[in-house]
Order: C-alpha cells, then structure tokens, then sequence
C-alpha cells in the first residue's frame, strides 16, 4: 500500500518552508507522494480568511510543486463549500493507501482543539516536523494524543519563512525570491495580489 502524506494549508502564498517541511518529512519516512490540500478556509483562523482567492492559491501550489513529481495537489477542500476540517478530508480519502498527516510544530499548540482529533490521528498518523525531538503539548492534550504526538515528532531543519512575513514584504514591495519559488513569485506579480 503507498504510503501517503496529506499536506493541508491556506498557502496564503505557499513558500519555500512549506516545500522544505513536506521534502523533509517525505525523504525521512519513506512516503511515496505527498497531496497538499489548500484549506477554503482554516476553521482556526476565522478572524483572518485567506487574502488570495481561492483558484490563485490553487494555482500558487501547483506552479510550485510542478517540478517535484511525487507532490501532488488535491483540490476537495477548495471544491467544498465552508471551512474545512481535516477529518472530512481524511474521512474521504481513507480508503485508498496509508495517510500521514504532515504538520508544521506552530499548529501543535492547537491540535487538541482540531475537529475529531481523536479520530482523525487513527485515519492519519502525525508527523510533526520539529526544530526539537521534543515539543510543548497543546493545551487540554489526552494521554492517547499526547503519545501521538511524541512519536511522530521529528527533528529536521526548518525553513523560518511564514506566509504573514511574505504577505508583509510584498505589500512594501520588498524582495521575496529568497522565501517562493520563481513561478510563484512570476504570478503573483503578474496577477498583483498582496498589494
Ligand atoms: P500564515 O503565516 O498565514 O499563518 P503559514 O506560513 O503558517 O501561514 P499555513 O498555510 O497556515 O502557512 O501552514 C500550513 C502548514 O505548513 C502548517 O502545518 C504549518 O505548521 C506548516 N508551515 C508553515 N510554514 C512553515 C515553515 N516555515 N516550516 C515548517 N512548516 C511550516
């Protein structure tokens, strides 16, 4: 059975510690592809909704993970009406191969609040790509999640880029070829979002 990572975000741009946190994670535990998924919305963030339209995101990741063969894109959430929760994800896609989910260790402080997290970490298991081999836990964490956790946490070098920087820098109109690759930067010139 393959091995896949499913890779959920807003990729409000995507940027290069994105593609680092899924290539580490993927070389490290063997996984065949790995699908990034771009969130309608993150039920966390509803202050905040994405900046860019739904199909520039879309369209963001695609140019970026276009030279990389076993990255794949996965459009369900964006295709759904409402935020978007992991778990109906996972729930859809269960059936076909083993599923990882691929975490960056900012989200762990909310995990516990993710919709049927209990639930969702047997359908995929976390992998928690840490700039530590030990984490804070998230506050109100079970024993069962908390061991979750722990297991899946590893230690790879991380990328210190967030799209919130690289939102900001492009509104100052600053450099960003060091933070997204070159097609994503190309489009969003050409499409002058984030301005
Ligand atoms: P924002 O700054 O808008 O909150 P973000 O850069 O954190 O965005 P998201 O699309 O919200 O990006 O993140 C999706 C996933 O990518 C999360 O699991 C997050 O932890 C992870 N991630 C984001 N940036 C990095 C990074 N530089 N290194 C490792 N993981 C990251």
């Amino acid at each position: 059975m393959k091995k896949k990572g499913f890779f959920g975000g807003t990729f409000d741009p995507i940027h290069f510690g994105h593609l680092n946190l899924a290539l580490q994670l993927q070389e490290r535990c063997g996984l065949d592809e790995v699908y990034f998924c771009p969130a309608r919305s993150s039920p966390l963030k509803t202050e905040q909704p994405p900046t860019a339209a739904a199909h520039h995101r879309r369209e963001m990741v695609e140019l970026a993970i276009a030279p990389i063969p076993s990255f794949k894109l996965l459009t369900l959430e964006l295709d759904r009406e409402g935020p978007s929760y992991t778990i109906d994800t996972i729930r859809a896609l269960s059936r076909e191969g083993e599923w990882y989910l691929i975490l960056g260790e900012d989200v762990i402080h909310d995990f516990a609040r993710w919709k049927e997290v209990e639930q969702l970490v047997t359908l995929a298991r976390p992998l928690i790509g840490s700039r530590t081999s030990k984490m804070g836990l998230p506050i109100g964490c079970s024993p069962q999640l908390q061991k979750v956790i722990e297991k899946g946490t590893i230690k790879i070098p991380l990328v210190d880029i967030s799209s919130t920087e690289l939102r900001q820098r492009l509104i100052r109109g600053q450099y960003c070829g060091h933070l997204v690759p070159e097609p994503v930067l190309s489009y969003i010139n050409q499409h002058a979002l984030y301005r």
